[in-house]
């Protein structure tokens, strides 16, 4: 349950809200009881001045003219509002009605002159604010205590905190659902997309989720589960695709050994058919082993484990030895091979880059024109070292030229002209990239092609 982001966000904001609200009610209790208590004080001060005026000494004795003053709260019995003259030595002479008729009396607390306050249990065992001042007079030193009951002011702040102790709770519970449904209103979205989810097999990866009237917060997350979903549906396709055209490339030289196999079987031959027929499933079977091998290369080209085995390799030896092994072939086709090369020591797998120029070599020649030529340049440019492989052949149309690089993908026009499983760039293309490099074609229908091999100068990471 805890693992509920909905709760978590609930017990959060409650956590913060109940701290926020719990300091600011202390708060505003402690500014109320001090205001309350403040004016009592206030009040309790004006009224021991008051009291003071009626202050006089005759005959040495100090007499008060109190008839003003025993009005009101005053004149009733244990009002709360009281007030007594206190002698220094410790008579009283005079005290409130609210005192006298009750027969009781404020305790009498020494003061100085200037006025001291404290709260005590009254008469009529209820707090009072008290507060005393002494006045000096030519005969003796009088203190004037006054005196008014807490009661109001502490109902005042019970029913404040009363207030709080309701409302508090309710903006706290309220608050927590609030936040509880609105969380959980939000968030259903994210069930949208687990049930999508669940849903998706292999048969519906072209289903997308609508980012319309979707929060601006979820909008983000549907574009990158699309463009997922995007991904997926496309390398799954290129997968089925592959499967499809590794099983039609090989469906060709099985057909073939078929028919030679039922036909040659079909009555008794002469030693030379049954040798002839023997001759072509060979090349049938060196053809399809040729795919089949090709086949592997690209999948473990693929494979994320596949590793390069890097060294300095100088790349005028590796034409040298591609033109070598491609020269009987270009020979028998009456091609020339030209070959400048100056020596470019890169860091790079050796095996992997011949065999790179070796199927850009084989595809020079092989759609080249009889009589045709070839023309290898190996040099360096702004940190790359750049092979160049030109010949004078059919050329790719501009809509072909990206789609070469294609598993299994062959023009059209090729298929006609010379044999092939349609592999081979894209092998190249996936080794160069291994090699932080690229290839670029360049090409004219009719009058031949170029292709361009850009690999680092500086040493590449090596690979794990
Ligand atoms: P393959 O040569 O086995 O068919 P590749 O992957 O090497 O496969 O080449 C893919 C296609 O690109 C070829 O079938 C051909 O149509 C085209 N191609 C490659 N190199 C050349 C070139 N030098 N001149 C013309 N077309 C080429």
């Amino acid at each position: 349950m805890l693992y509920s982001i909905k709760l978590k966000l609930t017990i959060w904001v409650l956590f913060i809200f109940s701290i926020i609200f719990t300091t600011l009610g202390f708060f505003l209790h402690y500014e109320l009881s001090e205001i309350v208590i403040g004016s009592i004080d206030t009040h309790l001060h004006n009224e021991v001045q008051f009291i003071a005026g009626f202050l006089r000494v005759e005959d040495e004795n100090i007499e008060v003219e109190l008839s003003g003053v025993e009005v009101g709260e005053y004149a009733i019995p244990l009002s709360g509002h009281y007030y007594q003259i206190v002698l220094s030595d410790g008579r009283i002479i005079a005290k409130s009605p609210s005192l006298s008729i009750a027969g009781a009396s404020l305790p009498v607390i020494k003061s100085d002159s200037v006025p001291s306050y404290q709260t005590i249990m009254g008469p009529e065992k209820k707090p009072l604010r008290l507060m005393a001042q002494s006045f000096k007079l030519s005969t003796d030193t009088v203190t004037i205590q006054a005196a008014e009951s807490l009661e109001n002011s502490y109902r005042i702040l019970r029913s404040f905190g009363n207030i709080m102790l309701i409302i508090f709770p309710s903006i706290f519970i309220l608050t927590g659902i609030g936040i509880f449904v609105i969380t959980g209103w939000s968030l259903r979205a994210i069930n949208t997309f687990s049930r999508k989810i669940e849903q998706i097999t292999e048969m519906n990866l072209n289903e997308r989720i609508e980012d319309k009237g979707m929060d601006r917060e979820l909008q983000s997350l549907t574009v990158s589960f699309n463009t997922m979903m995007r991904r997926l549906e496309k390398s799954f396709s290129k997968q089925s695709r592959f499967l499809s055209d590794a099983s039609h490339e090989l469906k060709t030289p099985t057909s073939v050994i078929k028919s030679y196999c039922d036909v040659t079987l079909g009555r008794e031959r002469t030693p030379a058919e049954y040798q002839e027929t023997i001759r072509i499933i060979e090349k049938m079977a060196n053809e399809m082993s040729d795919i089949i091998n090709r086949i592997l290369e690209v999948s473990r080209l693929e494979d994320k484990t596949f590793s390069l085995k890097f060294s300095n390799v100088d790349l005028m030896d590796i034409m040298k030895n591609v033109m070598r092994m491609l020269e009987p072939f270009a020979l028998s086709r009456g091609i020339k091979i030209n070959l400048s090369c100056q020596e470019i020591n890169i860091n790079g797998d050796r095996e992997r880059l011949i065999e790179v120029f070796t199927n850009i070599l084989d595809n020079a020649i092989k759609y080249n024109k009889s009589n045709g030529r070839v023309d290898i340049e190996a040099g360096s440019r702004e940190g790359w070292a750049v092979i160049s492989v030109a010949d004078t052949g059919i050329g790719i149309s501009e809509a072909e030229r990206e789609r070469i690089f294609d598993r299994f993908y062959r023009v059209d026009a090729s298929r006609s002209v010379v044999a092939g499983s349609g592999l081979g760039l894209s092998i190249v293309r996936a080794i160069v990239n291994a090699h932080d490099g690229r290839v670029e074609v360049e090409s004219k229908i009719g009058e031949g092609s170029r292709f361009q091999v850009f690999l680092p100068l500086l040493p590449v990471r090596t690979k794990a």
